[in-house]
């Protein structure tokens, strides 16, 4: 998946808490390469394959997808990503199962973690941002109503595309399965990781340039 001097990241939150954003703004800053088994879900639905069928049902009622199917939608992501100098896994792990085959996976290659990231944001601050979240269209930039609005209204920062969209998922019910989906499912890895040593807490109730100051010191200090 990744040579020996790679950086391997996981970010780890309940939905809105910024990790996508985050992501993004580390990609710019140090090379990493984002890897959200969301976004790869998203886009196996919108291609009608196999994978993308067979969990549509689950991501449009705010449930987790199947372990196998995000597991081998993620291994044939990951086998393209072995020339960078980091990655930085987003929405990844998400169940005990899925963290048990990332750890077996990164042992036989030798590899363990870097560091897990974990973006901690209250419930209520968590449906706020989903609710008012938009990407554009052409680059996939996120913004939100309150909290980041494009310097120009209705023209993208970064490529200047002047048509954004918004996820079926952010709706009032859905949110509300998916945090509870989270609470069930993710939450407890939390523990795994502060066991294992390697769990990073970050208020990510800051600003988002706050956030990222606090994530740029702690990759320094890898
Ligand atoms: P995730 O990938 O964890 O689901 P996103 O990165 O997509 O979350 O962020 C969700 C929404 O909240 C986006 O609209 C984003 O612009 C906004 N956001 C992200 N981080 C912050 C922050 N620290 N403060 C306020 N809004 C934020
Ligand atoms: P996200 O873009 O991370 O908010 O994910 C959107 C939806 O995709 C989730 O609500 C799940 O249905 C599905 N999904 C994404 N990543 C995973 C994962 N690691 N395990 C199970 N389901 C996932």
């Amino acid at each position: 998946m990744a040579n020996q001097a790679t950086t391997i990241l996981v970010l780890l939150g309940p939905p809105g808490a910024g990790k996508g954003t985050q992501a993004r703004m580390l990609e710019e800053q140090f090379g990493f390469v984002q890897l959200s088994t969301g976004d790869m879900l998203r886009a196996a639905v919108a291609a009608k394959t196999p994978a993308g069928l067979a969990g549509k049902q689950a991501m449009d009622s705010g449930n987790l997808v199947s372990d196998d199917i995000v597991l081998g939608i993620l291994n044939h992501r990951m086998s393209q990503s072995d020339t960078t100098v980091g990655v930085m896994l987003d929405g990844f792990p998400r169940t005990a199962a899925q963290a048990k085959v990332l750890d077996d996976l990164l042992a036989s290659n030798g590899r363990r973690l870097s560091r897990v990231i974990n973006l901690m944001v209250d419930d209520a601050a968590m449906v706020d941002r989903v609710s008012g979240r938009f990407t554009c269209a052409g680059c996939g930039e996120g913004y939100h109503d309150r909290f980041k609005q494009p310097s120009v209204h209705g023209r993208c920062d970064k490529c200047s595309g002047e048509s954004f969209k918004r996820r079926a998922d952010d709706n009032a019910e859905t949110v509300q399965q998916r945090l509870s989906e989270y609470h069930a499912e993710t939450a407890p890895l939390i523990r795994h990781y502060d066991q294992m040593g390697i769990l990073c807490k970050v208020d990510a109730m800051q600003p988002i340039e706050e956030v990222n100051q606090r994530l740029n010191l702690m990759i320094a200090s890898l």
